[in-house]
Formats: structure tokens, sequence, C-alpha cells
């Protein structure tokens, strides 16, 4: 058996989760399954990433959305 854990990338946030269908974040339902570089933002300060991204909280994003 195969275990699909399709992830998705939130086209506005860049979030990245699974088995979703509405981003958990920013409610929007602009999902995309192509998406590049995968980050891990654990702390906001001083971080040039989670700036570059507009990043809100800690998790795990996408560094490209398409
Ligand atoms: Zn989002």
């Amino acid at each position: 058996m195969v275990i699909n854990m399709k992830e998705k990338a939130c086209r506005v946030c860049h979030r990245i989760f699974s088995e979703k269908s509405q981003c958990p974040d920013c409610k929007t339902y602009t999902l995309s399954e192509d998406f590049t570089g995968i980050v891990w933002i654990f702390s906001l300060e001083e971080n040039q990433i989670a700036k570059q991204l507009n990043v809100s909280k800690p998790g795990k994003y996408a560094l490209k959305v398409r």
C-alpha cells in the first residue's frame, strides 16, 4: 500500500501542507503542487528567508510556487 502524502504549497503565503484544499494560514484556496525549494523556518527573527517570503509564523515553506 502506498501512502500518498501529496504536499501542496500556498501561492499566497508559500506555506507547505498536505491533504488539505485550503491553506491553514491565510485561508485561501490558491494552492499549487508545483513548487521548489522547501525551507523550515523556526524563528522569524534575523531570518532573511522569512523576511523575503513575508512569513508570519514558523513552519514549512516553499521558496518558489508556480
Ligand atoms: Zn496561505
